[in-house]
């Protein structure tokens, strides 16, 4: 990635700002490769990505030098979308495993649910109980796919606190986004600041040591351009307890997609993958949801009710 995008200093770990990181994996940009579906959602692989380096201390691998804010920024608003479908099928899914967390939250004032994409959740968080569901999105395209009924209720541009002025969710969720914000950690405390005392925070982020992330090892559709951070259990726990949250849990979950869609997903040749793609189609078998378990987690923090100090 050339110097207009890159920032030019390494960062420390954006989760625990330890500076003692070891090799995970070389740059690989092909700037010919570079579209507007790069930073969308469920696209194609394409294998890129950027330098990668492990955190010695809380075990998270990051980009050292990630794109600039600006340059994240314009990429989001300007990504393309076509995936709905999946996009219906991962709610699903997160709703499932969300429902023991909002089963024990004191309060369903407002829930949040930060990189909405087309806004699938949201109606699910209706369904909950929560008074008032907003969801925040970067994509111009995401939030045009939005049917009429949600659209209302998303909120353009990627995420700041000030999206939300005097509004304190009960819970604040932020599934598949983590990885492609620049500074996780900011994030997490911001979060921590805007919650309700006894409100939630839920992710769902890929867990880059699950066994089949470490099988596909740099095959992997995480190893892939946009990620600017990858987790796992040790290091999303320590996002939430640096970030103040008590109560920390994470636990892998099951993803229900369609079958073409863990076809599009899965290191097979392009050619290969097209014909057997064909093939599901012509015989009506391609929506069908498969559900495996492919090394995402949910990892759920609550803020403290009263403050201990
Ligand atoms: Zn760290």
């Amino acid at each position: 990635m050339n110097d207009a995008v890159s920032s030019t200093a390494e960062r420390s770990c954006p989760v625990c700002a330890s500076r003692t990181f070891v090799h995970f994996a070389d740059e690989r940009i092909d700037e010919s490769k570079v579209s507007t579906f790069t930073y969308a959602s469920r696209k194609q692989p394409e294998f890129m990505c950027l330098r990668l380096v492990r955190c010695v201390d809380c075990d998270l691998v990051y980009a050292p030098t990630p794109p600039t804010q600006n340059f994240l920024s314009d990429s989001y608003s300007e990504a393309s979308f076509d995936s709905a479908k999946e996009a219906i099928a991962a709610a699903i899914s997160y709703s499932k495993a969300l429902v023991p967390h909002i089963a024990d939250l004191s309060r369903r004032t407002i829930a949040v649910d930060v990189g909405a994409g087309s806004g699938p959740l949201l109606p699910l968080l209706q369904n909950a109980g929560f008074a008032k569901v907003i969801g925040i999105e970067p994509s111009r395209a995401a939030i045009d796919a939005a049917s009429p009924d949600v659209r209302p209720m998303l909120r353009e541009g990627m995420f700041s606190p000030e999206m939300l002025e005097s509004e304190h969710p009960s819970l604040l969720c932020s599934f598949m986004t983590l990885e492609h914000i620049a500074e996780p950690g900011d994030f997490a405390r911001a979060v921590y600041d805007l919650l309700e005392p006894g409100g939630k925070f839920a992710v769902v982020v890929h867990n880059w040591r699950s066994p089949l992330n470490r099988i596909l090892g740099l095959r992997s559709p995480i190893i892939d351009v946009e990620h600017l951070q990858l987790f796992s259990p040790k290091s999303i726990t320590a996002l939430f307890v640096e970030a103040g949250f008590e109560n920390v849990s994470q636990v892998a979950i099951t993803n229900a997609y369609p079958i073409g869609y863990w076809l599009r997903l899965s290191p097979l040749p392009a050619k290969l993958k097209a014909l057997i793609g064909g093939a599901l189609s012509r015989i009506g078998l391609a929506d069908v949801q498969i559900p495996l378990r492919v090394g995402n987690m949910m990892a759920v923090g609550s803020k403290p009710l009263e403050m201990n100090k």
